[in-house]
């Protein structure tokens, strides 16, 4: 099988720092990770190996177990930064540049007076990280979800790893329900994950079939996975080798590959191998 790969894909600078910066910590056994440092299976079993303590993504609100505690590229908000400071801990903090700029412009929306409409998914820990810190806000996930709020001053930004066509629909429902309002967008998706959609839809115009490497978790992998089966693309959304599904590619002979922003080379370097084999 020929295997066409992305031109962009796989793994961002944000989380690459993230995994440079706990590969650098010399006592991994007095740290905890606070929540998914990379939304990945292999990476984490790797970094629980090396003796890291890490809080769950559903369990963040206990107080991790040791004094240091990394916080992840996803970011955290003031809220809980003061909870852990509070409690004594001392914070390793490698939250991408890229997702402090979307909580800058929260707060920035929220301090000029408007009702602030966050484009993402709901619960995710990037999002979670950002509302947590204001006080008149909503989370949508689709335009369908845009409704008529009593607000005269509307700011929108969405999460960073949201796809930009999804954003995009959200804020033309936005203003087409509230004619009235001011509403002012600030366009806060980051560029990896930009290039990263702008090249599955380049590839998607190559293939009949996509493979789609990314952690179960993993908000842009999704939105990959969504996205090239809305243009008609059959697409698997698999987070190793051993999740193709060999059947469903019968009669396909070149077949497109992409990855989320967490997926390391070798994962996609394995599951690249396995397509060539077949
Ligand atoms: S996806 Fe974007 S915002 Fe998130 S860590 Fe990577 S570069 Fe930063």
């Amino acid at each position: 099988m020929q295997v066409v790969r992305a031109e962009a894909m796989g793994m961002c600078f944000g989380v690459r720092d993230a995994l440079t910066l706990a590969h650098e910590i010399a006592e991994p056994k007095s740290t905890t990770i606070h929540g998914e440092l990379v939304h990945n299976a292999t990476v984490l079993a790797d970094l629980e190996e090396r003796g890291f303590a890490m809080t769950g993504e559903g369990s963040r609100t206990a107080l991790p177990p040791t004094v240091a505690v990394m916080v992840t590229a996803h970011g955290i908000s003031n809220r809980e930064r003061d909870r852990l400071q509070g409690a004594g801990k001392s914070l390793i903090d490698t939250t991408c540049p890229l997702v402090r700029r979307v909580h800058d412009a929260a707060q920035r929306l929220e301090a000029d007076g408007y009702f602030v409409v966050v484009a993402g998914r709901r619960g995710h820990v990037e999002v979670r990280g950002i509302v947590e810190d204001l006080a008149h806000h909503v989370v949508v996930e689709s335009a369908d979800e845009v409704e008529a709020w009593p607000y005269g001053k509307i700011g929108i930004i969405s999460q960073s790893t949201a796809a930009a066509a999804d954003v995009a629909a959200i804020r033309t429902a936005v203003i087409a329900r509230h004619p009235a309002a001011q509403v002012r967008f600030i366009d806060t998706v980051c560029r990896p994950t930009k290039e990263r959609q702008a090249a599955l839809e380049t590839l998607l115009d190559r293939v009949p079939a996509v493979i789609v490497v990314g952690g179960e978790n993993s908000n842009n992998t999704r939105r990959l996975v969504e996205r090239a089966r809305a243009r008609g693309v059959l697409a698997q959304h698999v987070q190793g080798p051993d999740d193709v599904d060999i059947d469903g590619l019968r009669g396909i002979d070149t077949v497109g590959l992409t990855a989320g922003t967490s997926t390391p080379d070798a994962v996609i370097d394995a599951v690249a191998r396995l397509l060539e084999s077949i």
